[in-house]
């Protein structure tokens, strides 16, 4: 696969230098023109002024912060092509446009790919990205949830918060509490409860124990359930700071006989993990293919092609059992467009948030169809790869301390961990960063300062970038003669 590549052979910096920065903010022209500047013009001065001053997320393999995902050269194609073209990707107009026969075939290929029935999950539809998919989650879960807590009563009552609103559809169906359960939930979770009325207080973390937050205490989760509250459970596969999964097949299945025993939707946030569906069942993933088996019992499934395929940023997707449930919810029916109801593609309008959609499925339908299965999963075994290189080296090292703990066939795409010595690890980041020949993120894990890489481009080069990688380490630590612990 070509670099994409308009200047240099050079590998691109991971962040750009202050100067370039500099020079960026400086020539941006502010006062709106009078007459235009023309397009070559424009085109030199995005080229040379601003892009310099912009981060190597996408074309430079050492960048490990925001899992934004690099650009493969197939999507970046086909977004040119979506551009080029424009398509209205709102509405299901078969005898127009095959744009959304592209989408829906590229939700079922995405389905595929992640082995979720196309029959099962009839509810599919891509989105802005994780944060788009979780606010879907929650808002049909919340419908659900509560309609069911109506259901149950004696006499049953009808209870659509869709239709009454959610204040009316509580006092029906007597739900005095919605709650979210999980474990270390992303931080868009708590916004997509805020957004539809659940409240930010209302999402409870539940976590096993001090060694293993991420995992559901199971107890804890039975003892909530049975608390009397309509219940969402949102699974966290993977938690996006260690890269651990908060259940594994066993537990799953236990979760969804609770949730039917209780009326509770189960929904899965798997931006960061689903992709570990493609695995092969080996000894080395089997802790990473447990954690994503049993998924396909969940109501509802949270998905980032951002960062899983490396399609350009941004492209979400969601996929839902309940697909009547997302229409009774998102459906646009005072518009002109909804005659389409009957065919056999449901219009995009009428299952999420947006009505002007971009033609996200094209990048998504062009990288599947261009690179198949085998790459898709070589990519992520070679993802898995150098973390775990780099895993090994930091649990071995005396300057470093691995986390959450030192077990190596846990370790996913993530390496999360600290400096041993205090005045270190507090500035680590950004003497990681400093080089700007890498970028990794500084983030707190159980309220310490710690330091993640999160390995998520196709440009991955196991022996290269784990160079990269010590280099920067020791060169962070001074400590170039780094001794075996053990
Ligand atoms: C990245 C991520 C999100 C947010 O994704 P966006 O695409 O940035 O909205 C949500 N949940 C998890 C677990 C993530 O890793």
């Amino acid at each position: 696969m070509s670099n994409l590549d308009f200047t240099s052979a050079e590998i691109p910096q991971a962040l750009p230098s202050a100067e370039s920065l500099a020079n960026a903010e400086a020539s941006i022209v502010t006062s709106l023109l009078d007459a235009g500047l023309g397009f070559e013009h424009v085109k030199k001065h995005l080229l040379n002024d601003i892009a310099p001053g912009f981060t190597g997320s996408s074309r430079c393999p050492n960048y490990y912060a925001f899992t934004t995902g690099a650009v493969t050269d197939a999507a970046l194609f086909a977004d040119w092509l979506a551009s080029t073209y424009d398509q209205n990707v709102q509405v299901h107009l078969p005898k127009e446009t095959i744009a959304t026969g592209v989408e829906d075939t590229a939700l079922r290929l995405l389905q595929q790919l992640l082995s979720f029935s196309e029959v099962d999950f009839p509810g599919r539809l891509f989105t802005t990205g994780a944060t788009a998919s979780n606010l879907l989650g929650m808002a049909v879960g919340r419908e659900f949830v509560v309609a069911e807590a109506g259901r149950r009563n004696s006499p049953p009552v009808h209870a659509s918060i869709s239709q009454l609103g959610l204040l009316e559809a509580c006092l029906q169906a007597r739900v005095q509490n919605i709650q979210v359960l999980s474990t270390l939930p992303h931080s868009s979770l708590y916004k997509a409860a805020s957004a539809v009325g659940i409240g930010r207080n209302s999402v409870v973390s539940l976590p096993l124990n001090i060694d293993e937050p991420w995992r559901f205490d199971m107890a804890a989760l039975e003892q909530h359930l049975s608390n009397g509250a309509a219940s969402i459970i949102s699974i966290s596969a993977g938690e996006v700071s260690s890269g651990r999964f908060a259940t594994d097949g066993q537990e799953i299945a236990k979760i969804r006989a609770l949730a039917d025993k209780h009326g509770a939707w189960i929904h899965v946030d798997g931006a960061f993990g689903l992709q570990a569906r493609i695995l092969p069942q080996t000894e080395a993933y089997s802790a990473l293919t447990d954690g994503v088996s049993g998924l396909h019992l969940a109501d509802s499934i949270t998905g980032d092609a951002h960062k899983l395929l490396n399609v350009p940023y941004d492209c979400g997707f969601f996929f839902t059992r309940h697909l009547a449930l997302q229409q009774t919810v998102f459906s646009n029916p005072n518009s002109a467009y909804l005659s389409t109801t009957a065919l056999s593609i449901p219009s995009p309008l009428n299952l999420g948030v947006e009505n002007s959609r971009r033609f996200r499925a094209l990048p998504v339908y062009a990288s599947l169809l261009a690179y198949g299965r085998v790459w898709h999963c070589d990519l992520l075994e070679r993802q898995i790869a150098l973390a775990r290189r780099v895993a090994a080296y930091i649990a071995n090292s005396t300057a470093y301390e691995l986390l959450p703990n030192d077990e190596l066939d846990k370790v996913y795409i993530v390496v999360l961990f600290r400096a041993r010595m205090r005045s270190l690890n507090t500035q680590l980041g950004s003497l990681l960063n400093a080089s700007k020949k890498i970028h990794v993120s500084e983030l707190q894990w159980m309220g310490q300062p710690a330091t993640r890489i999160a390995v998520g481009t196709w440009r991955v080069d196991v022996e290269r970038d784990f160079r990269v990688l010590v280099e920067a380490l020791e060169a962070a630590s001074g400590d170039t003669a780094w001794g075996q612990r053990r």
